[in-house]
């Protein structure tokens, strides 16, 4: 549906000011046509921002934004002619569902006819002839989404810029739309650019995603690198790794590092060129095992175990009070002393840095 293709949509020190406080920083960063890439981070950390400057509904306070060899960051956001999804829809409520799709493709002046077919396609492609004439405050708000997401592709955009647009869906429909706009993205040879703090979202839809910290992009790969080989232990503790241990460096080489605190002891892969000094050890729950496994001998005391189905979910303390979180198909209780162990190459190790930040918004964000 897209009648502009484009090679690349480019990023160049891309800097959002207010005041003194940095809400975007030195972002640079090259997005192929017809790629899904995927914002994430926590709440402030400058997603919206990044988003609204290629919109080009903010200004830059630095750098600039290139569509191939032509500068766009100059031109006007009608110019740009950019689809946009927000949160809440942001549909006409005295409109029907047609002319809610239709509004922008009469700014851009299409004849009467054009417009009709591009509607209808539209219309048809989110599935929603049976509601094409009702207003939006008779649809559901998965429904409005769908209008809005309608709205956005009518105008065969370049690119579809979306700001967490399913977070006011509930659970269910959120997986089903997430479907949905993944087909058509594809379907339609879009360009996206979506916005999220869910990373289970974000690895799930986008071809590459950016993860943004405090404004600066702190990783931009595919959902695999950035799931296997997180660039630092705040982006771990974004991806899953819920146990982060700050402990003391006992012995470091360009592979291994072995760490140690009050109660336990770590060996791990040596993922931030760690030396001396503290270090945090990145450890996914689904990662330990019942048992020593490779040097790895963690004492714990089973606290609470969770029932999730096949497994358990289960929070342990080590003699020191140091939280452990782990999931196991055993069937452990509370009071039980267990030693767990996990893989060395399963250990992530990186130098200290925010980490547990992370950790605390990745929850936040899941629960
Ligand atoms: P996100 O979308 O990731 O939640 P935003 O991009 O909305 O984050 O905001 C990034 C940072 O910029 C936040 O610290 C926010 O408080 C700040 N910010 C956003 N808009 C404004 C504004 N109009 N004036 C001052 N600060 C702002
Ligand atoms: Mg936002």
């Amino acid at each position: 549906m897209t009648d502009q293709s484009f090679h690349e949509l480019r990023l160049e020190g891309v800097s959002r000011r207010y005041g003194a406080h940095h809400a975007l920083a030195d972002l640079t960063l090259s997005i192929k046509g017809t790629e899904f890439v995927a914002l994430l981070g926590p709440s402030g950390c400058g997603k919206s921002t990044a988003l609204n400057c290629v919109a080009g509904l903010l200004p830059l306070t630095a750098g600039s934004i290139h569509l191939d060899d032509r500068r766009i960051d100059t031109v006007l956001p009608e110019k740009r002619g950019f689809g946009m999804v927000f949160q809440n829809y942001a549909l006409f409520p005295h409109m029907s569902v047609r002319k809610n799709i239709g509004f922008g493709l009469r700014m851009r002046k299409l004849s009467k006819a054009d417009a009709t077919r591009r509607i209808d396609e539209a219309v048809a492609l989110v599935q929603l002839e049976e509601h094409q004439h009702k207003r939006p405050g008779q649809l559901s708000g998965g429904q409005q989404q769908r209008v809005a997401i309608a709205r956005a592709v009518a105008l065969q955009p370049p690119v579809v810029l979306m700001d967490e647009p399913l977070s006011n869906l509930d659970a269910k429909l959120r997986l089903e739309m997430r479907m949905e706009i993944r087909r058509l993205h594809q379907d339609l040879g879009l360009t996206t650019i979506y916005v999220t703090h869910d990373q289970e979202e974000a690895l799930s839809m986008a071809d590459r995603l950016v993860v943004l910290r405090e404004g600066e992009m702190q990783q931009f790969g595919t959902p695999e690198e950035v799931y296997d080989q997180p660039a630092n232990g705040y982006v771990a503790g974004f991806m899953g790794y819920r146990n982060l241990l700050h402990l003391d460096v006992e012995r470091a080489d360009a592979e291994h590092v072995v760490l140690a605190g009050p109660g336990l002891r770590v060996v791990g892969a040596n993922r931030g060129e760690v030396t001396a000094g503290r270090a945090v050890a990145a450890i996914r729950p689904e990662d330990f095992v019942v048992g020593e496994v490779d040097g790895n001998a963690l004492p714990v005391t089973v606290q609470i175990a969770e029932y999730h189905g096949r497994e358990l979910s289960v929070e342990a303390t080590t003699s020191t009070g140091t939280k452990i979180y782990f999931r196991t198909q055993e069937r452990v209780a509370p009071g039980d002393e267990l030693t767990l162990g996990v893989p060395r190459h399963r250990v992530l190790v990186f130098g200290t840095g925010g980490a547990d930040e992370a950790a605390g918004t990745a929850e936040a964000a899941a629960s």
